[in-house]
């Protein structure tokens, strides 16, 4: 069979590492089209040289001449700035990882959207910026969403099982973070490195962060949401602090389908590149023996208010999730300049959340542009009430 042809957004971060170590162990089957990073030119190019990619981009335009000298000679094409980061998006590969972190994924993930590629999703933010407009997008172009989000993944994988009117509910599980035994006044007071210290999953700053407030777990169901069009209530959170069943799905006859699999991200990449195949993931088997124990538990609504304010967001509606992701993005940022503490990341949220509701500012989203507009408006708004929140 012909290479199929990929591209890696944010190819330099730790989804974009564990899907470069998947194309790595399978060179004779894909062909790397484009790479982009956000300032990492050595790792960008690097990686553009070792996989012959035909096209490397760099968002920080200031890395441009850089970029230009690490690949002199090589006949790779570059460009930087955020246009060449769409560029890299819109060039014509097959299948696209959508990778960057944060809100800034989204022009970059449409750009592949809208010409029909197949796009695995590992930016969830940019589906809870852009809600369902993102996915009414994706079906108007035939393209097909790979959710790369374990979570998500296993959903995928589980609702192919039934029918849609057979679902009665899907479930997603989560770790429970560095905090989940922690006492409500001790999280509150977290520091950075507590909050970096995920006991399952090695991953990016963000979501670290995010996962040690669970506010990613918010993210995720209103990602679920958009991604399956399913309401809140029918989306359920489990905590499973070994992280082996990422998700699972109830059906009308009682049935509950899940996906098991060791917490390494390369799992559901892997499926993600392989679909509709299955294609050979990492070597370490499943060894449910040694683990022993899987053991569950009901979220901490109080001691996590970031996942009640994600089910809030998502009942609200009309933008009320793109104001609830950025006011996080800028929460975290804060919280990593030391500007807040920990449990001020929440508070900031809700703060954020209620000033938009009280002003009146809740419309539907009906353009990419509208979502960008309120996601730039709500991190104002939370950029102007840091001060009554800090430290
Ligand atoms: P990282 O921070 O490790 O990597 C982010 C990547 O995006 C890097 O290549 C970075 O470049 C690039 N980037 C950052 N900002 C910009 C920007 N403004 N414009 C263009 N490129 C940019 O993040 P992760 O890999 O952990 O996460 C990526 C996404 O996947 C996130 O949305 C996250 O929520 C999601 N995700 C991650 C999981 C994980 O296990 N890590 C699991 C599930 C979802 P540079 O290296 O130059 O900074
Ligand atoms: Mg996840």
């Amino acid at each position: 069979a012909a290479a199929r042809t990929v591209t890696v957004l944010g190819a330099t971060g730790s989804i974009g590492d564990s899907t470069m170590d998947l194309l790595r162990g399978a060179r004779d089957r894909y062909e790397v089209e484009a790479l982009t990073a956000n300032s990492n030119v050595e790792a960008l190019a690097r990686l553009a040289i070792e996989f012959g990619a035909r096209f490397a981009a760099i968002a920080d335009p200031a890395r441009l001449g850089e970029l230009k000298d690490a690949l002199a000679g090589t006949g790779i094409e570059c460009g930087a700035g955020e246009s060449a980061i769409i560029e890299a998006a819109a060039r014509p590969a097959d299948w696209v990882m959508a990778a960057v972190s944060g809100a800034a994924g989204l022009k970059p993930a449409l750009a592949a959207v809208d010409r029909g590629a197949a796009v695995a999703l590992a930016n969830k933010e940019c589906l809870v910026c852009a809600g369902d407009f993102f996915m009414q997008r994706a079906a108007k172009a035939g393209a097909c969403i790979l959710p790369a989000d374990s979570e998500h993944n296993a959903l995928f994988q589980a609702l192919s099982s039934g029918n849609r009117e057979e679902l009665v509910r899907v479930i997603i599980t989560a770790s429970g973070g560095p905090f989940r035994t922690w006492a409500p006044a001790d999280i509150e007071q977290a520091t950075l490195e507590q909050a970096l210290k995920h006991p399952n999953w090695s991953m990016g700053q963000k979501i670290t962060i995010d996962s040690a407030s669970m506010m990613n777990k918010g993210l995720e169901v209103i990602e679920a949401s958009y991604l399956f069009a399913l309401s809140a209530d029918e989306i359920d959170v489990l905590v499973h602090p070994q992280s082996i069943i990422h998700g699972m799905v109830e059906f009308s006859d009682r049935s509950v389908v899940a996906q098991l699999g060791a917490p390494d991200m390369r799992i559901p990449i892997a499926h993600c590149l392989g679909w509709p195949d299955r294609i050979v993931g990492p070597s370490a088997r499943l060894d449910l023996a040694k683990i022993g124990q899987l053991t569950f538990e009901a979220p901490d609504f109080e001691r996590f208010p970031g996942l009640r304010l994600a089910y809030e967001a998502l009942r609200t509606g009309r933008g009320a999730t793109t104001v609830f992701n950025a006011a996080n993005e800028v929460a975290v940022a804060a919280f990593i300049a030391g500007k807040i503490k920990f449990g001020s990341i929440a508070h900031l949220v809700e703060a954020t959340m209620n000033d938009w509701i009280r002003a009146g500012n809740l419309a539907p989203l009906s353009s990419a542009d509208d979502a960008i507009s309120v996601d730039y408006n709500a991190r104002n708004r939370a950029a102007s009430l840091l001060p009554q929140i800090a430290l």
